[in-house]
């Protein structure tokens, strides 16, 4: 039998987290500047190899499987890696098969996911109000994003709303749009902003709004109760009294998350980085090409498995960043 992934500090591997492209039809700007550089295509991964790398995983006991970006459904025929992917669905090898979208082609592919096999999707929005959503994506229209969430929610996806926590933008609709996933039975999920890409980090510092001072203007209106579930990843979960509604917290900088991480991310160039917040990580592109033998895939994958830091370093603290990571988020996939 294959032994399963198990990194130094004896933490199984089973979730893979895969960007399948660095472009996108939005520019957030707490993601993207707006003049961002692509990646030449043959950098990246083919729909080919991505299946290759995915199954390669799974057969090392990846249960969980999520796709992102950039924004994925940007990516060419992106629907024929997810019908591939259904495939261990079907075995029962993988559990799940996810995706995190900005929502702007769910119009388009909710049905498709459907049939592939996916059950929910995360969609990023980060406010309810036409020109700060603009002002905030540069080029996405707020109407097509409800649109989508619309025809997902009609093809039978249970819909997550990720919604990034930044001061002075999005803290006056913290109520709004907690409300308004709760009447469309949508769970919802704040992220902590982070210190991410070469995009300057003074604004994002004054946008920062820490995820307790959030928690804590929802707790002057609701009873909050702690849930016990844990995902292995940095998301922590409340549940609001009154609604039955369940909210997360994703804090990556103030919390220690780490000993129960589950979880590696493979970028759309196919590097490996077994933590978001260590600039360490290996390639897995070259054995891919290098050999058509998914032994000596298997033997890369294992082997920077077997580098997986403790740990990550990030801390506000000091009104400095440290253990900023240089790259985007849409490289690696958020
Ligand atoms: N395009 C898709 C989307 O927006 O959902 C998938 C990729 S995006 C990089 C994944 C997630 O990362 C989104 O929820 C986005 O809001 C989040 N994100 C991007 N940059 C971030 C940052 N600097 N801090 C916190 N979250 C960030
Ligand atoms: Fe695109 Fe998602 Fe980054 Fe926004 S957060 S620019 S939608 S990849």
């Amino acid at each position: 039998m294959t032994q399963p992934l198990i990194d130094p500090f004896q933490r199984a591997i089973t979730y893979l987290r895969v960007s399948v492209t660095d472009r996108c039809d939005f520019r957030c700007v707490y993601c993207m500047s707006e003049n961002m550089t692509f990646l030449p295509k043959k950098d990246l991964l083919s729909l080919e190899e991505l299946d290759r790398l995915c199954s390669s995983f799974v057969r090392l006991g990846v249960q969980k499987l999520r796709i992102t970006g950039g924004e994925p459904l940007v990516r060419k025929s992106i629907m024929t890696f997810f019908d591939a992917m259904s495939r261990h669905l079907a075995s029962g090898a993988l559990k799940e098969l996810t995706l995190t979208t900005n929502g702007s082609q769910l119009d388009r592919f909710a049905k498709d996911l459907v049939t592939a096999g996916v059950k929910r999707v995360n969609v990023s929005l980060d406010t309810l109000d036409d020109k700060k959503f603009a002002d905030i994506t540069r080029w996405g229209r707020l109407p097509q994003v409800l649109k989508g969430i619309d025809a997902a929610q009609a093809a039978g996806l249970r819909v997550k709303i990720n919604a990034v926590a930044l001061k002075g933008f999005n803290d006056n609709e913290l109520f709004s749009i907690q409300e308004w996933c709760a009447e469309r039975d949508m769970d919802l999920t704040w992220i902590e902003v982070m210190p991410m890409g070469d995009i300057g980090n003074e604004d994002r510092l004054d946008q920062y709004w820490s995820l307790k001072d959030l928690r804590a203007a929802l707790a002057e209106r609701y009873t909050l109760t702690d849930l016990a579930e844990r995902s292995g990843g940095p998301a922590r979960y409340v549940r609001i009294e009154e609604t039955g509604q369940k909210i997360g917290f994703i804090t990556p900088l103030s919390h220690n998350f780490c000993e129960s991480c589950n979880r590696v991310r493979i970028t759309c160039t196919g590097e490996i980085f077994t933590c978001l917040g260590q600039e360490g990580h290996s390639d897995l592109r070259a054995p891919l090409r290098t050999s058509q033998d998914d032994a000596v895939l298997e033997d890369a994958i294992r082997a920077a498995i077997g580098l997986k830091p403790k740990g990550h370093d990030f801390d506000y603290s000091r009104q400095d960043v440290a253990g900023r990571v240089s790259r985007h988020m849409s490289h690696t996939g958020g």
